[in-house]
């Protein structure tokens, strides 16, 4: 059995949600990777949906997609960005997987007449899960998601329970997040709300091992041993947890208070003391930036940063890659239809404008005037997935001679659809995991602004869409020469479809109909995010001097 090599971390949370739980986690994995470890890590989501891709992002935040295809949680963005590993659907599940799958297995007559029930038919669809995902690791972190005490994820509880007193002793360890607030009235750090979240995972079976506390300050040493005192854990298992400046400092701050040190200490493992050298100049990079740019994000969910979360982190990457400071102005797009007054005030003075992805029809006028106004004033342009539609969709109408170009899923009825709905995707009628999603391959134009970027050719980037560029158009609009042309720099030599789009007559404008956004990392930014930054950099270089 695979737990008889891998050892567990189980990471819980209490008090409140959005304490950064993932991120911690994603820390502790890099530390422990630092170490010289083989960790992986699985998020468990005690939600009823099958995966987040039928959510709205503006509750749930981003939905990050893997190699193979699956639509996972954003947490699982953050363990590709701190971790040196590629997630695959093995390392997200949720609640509606494991019961989908149960239920599956009663109709089949999997379970031989027998009464299915929460325990042990659920939780140990759950464990095989989790054994499943810690193949061949040292060290798998199990992120429970929710708050200790939420009903719905209590068969995750009960299954690591489980799963911790089969590992064995110094086989598996807990790991409890949770949040110590500073009362200002009584100049004070209150610790009851982190004994209250304590007792509740008590009840269920589960001691914690080492406690996490999400802190705005430092917890002084009397602080930390009367947390240690009522939750049975040593002084030394309380861990600070302050907010940072940066995420990329977590690693050195968790280090600094002796977090992995206590890990190998209660797994008993033998590791190297880590090297951080490398984040510790990501943290400088991001720290002591020699220059900085703006870049306008002209989008829809302008209020959550967290529905662009991986985009968000992709261009500090970029920024990183040039020692430079990355200022992200998000634009409601909608303000822009019909306004170019208000467009042009907005991106007036950004070195560059970028249009991300999105679906539906909002907002989509102000986008399409956004790339309008980046070509034409030579601003340095990057459209993702849906953003690259609209550059096609904007030098049909401008350049192209095709006045009423749109995209099947704006205008249904447009006499040049441009942008129009995959073959595959025409009997699609369930919402659910049903895009074209995941990795693909593409061919990149020897020269382009693309290939010089990622220095080849071959490259493999993930998709989540339904529509793409129509081959009917193709002659017609990346077809043509002279300046300002248009010409198709990327091909998916499987299914011969335009997936780069570039402007050479221009300092850099270019569209890609995938996400590059989810395999940047900050130990590796992105070649795209890179070479963007640094046109934008250029600009502001120029138009300074
Ligand atoms: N709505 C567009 C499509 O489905 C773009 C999707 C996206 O940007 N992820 O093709």
């Amino acid at each position: 059995m695979a737990y008889k090599h891998t050892k567990f971390i189980f990471v819980t949370g209490g008090v409140v949600s959005s304490l950064g739980k993932g991120l911690t986690a994603a820390a502790l994995g890099a530390l422990l990777e630092a170490r010289g470890l083989n960790v992986s890590v699985l998020k468990m989501d005690p939600y009823i949906n099958v995966d987040p891709g039928t959510m709205n992002p503006f509750q749930h935040g981003e939905v990050f997609v893997t190699d193979d295809g699956a639509e996972t949680d954003l947490d699982l963005g953050h363990y590709e960005r701190f971790l040196n590993i590629t997630t695959t659907r093995k390392n997200n599940f949720t609640s509606g997987q494991i019961y989908d799958a149960v239920i599956k297995k009663e109709r089949r007559g999997d379970y031989l007449g027998a009464t299915v029930q929460v325990i042990p038919h659920v939780t140990n669809e759950i464990k095989d899960r989790i054994l499943a995902a810690a193949e061949g690791r040292d060290i798998l972190m199990v992120e429970v998601g929710g708050t200790v005490g939420d009903i719905e994820s209590l068969p995750f509880m009960e299954a690591v329970r489980q799963l911790s007193f089969d590992a064995g002793e110094d086989n598996a360890l807990f790991m409890h997040l949770t949040y110590v607030p500073y009362i200002a009235a009584a100049s004070e750090l209150k610790t009851k709300p982190t004994q209250h979240s304590v007792k509740a995972l008590l009840e269920i079976g589960i001691k914690p091992d080492i406690i996490v506390c999400r802190t705005d300050r430092p917890l002084p040493p009397d602080v930390k041993k009367k947390i240690g005192l009522f939750c049975n854990v040593r002084a030394s298992r309380v861990i600070t947890a302050e907010d940072e400046k940066t995420i990329y400092n977590l690693p050195l701050a968790l280090h600094a208070e002796g977090l992995d040190d206590q890990v190998v200490e209660v797994l008993k493992i033998w590791a190297k003391k880590p090297d951080l050298g490398p984040w510790e100049k990501v943290v400088h990079a991001t720290m002591q930036p020699s220059d900085s740019v703006k870049i306008a994000i002209v989008g829809k969910y302008t209020d959550l940063v967290e529905s662009y979360k991986s985009l968000n982190e992709a261009l500090k990457h970029g920024g990183i890659a040039n020692g430079c400071k990355v200022e992200l102005d998000y634009l409601d797009s909608e303000r822009f239809e019909n306004d170019e007054a208000a467009l042009s005030a907005a991106v007036g003075d950004a070195d560059a404008i970028l249009v991300p992805g999105g679906f539906g029809h909002r907002g989509i006028e102000g986008k399409i005037a956004a790339v309008r106004y980046a070509r034409e004033h030579k601003v340095p342009f990057f459209g993702i997935c849906l953003g690259m539609q609209c550059a096609v969709i904007e030098y049909a109408r401008h350049i192209a001679d095709c006045p009423r170009a749109n995209s099947t899923e704006f205008d249904k009825e447009t006499p040049h659809p441009v942008i129009h709905l995959m073959e595959a995707q025409k009997n699609v009628s369930e919402k659910g995991a049903s895009m074209r999603l995941g990795a693909y391959a593409c061919d990149l134009t020897a020269d382009s602004k693309s290939a010089r970027a990622y220095g080849q050719r071959h490259i493999n980037e993930r998709h989540r869409h339904r529509y793409e560029f129509n081959n009917t158009y193709r002659e017609r609009l990346v077809g043509r020469e002279g300046a300002g042309a248009m010409v198709a720099t990327g091909i998916n030599p499987d299914l011969d479809l335009v997936e780069v789009i570039e402007i050479p007559d221009h300092p850099w404008f270019v569209g890609v109909q995938f996400h590059p956004e989810y395999k940047s990392r900050p130990l590796a930014p992105h070649p795209l995010f890179a070479a963007f930054v640094e046109a934008g950099l250029q600009r502001k270089k120029a138009l300074r001097a």
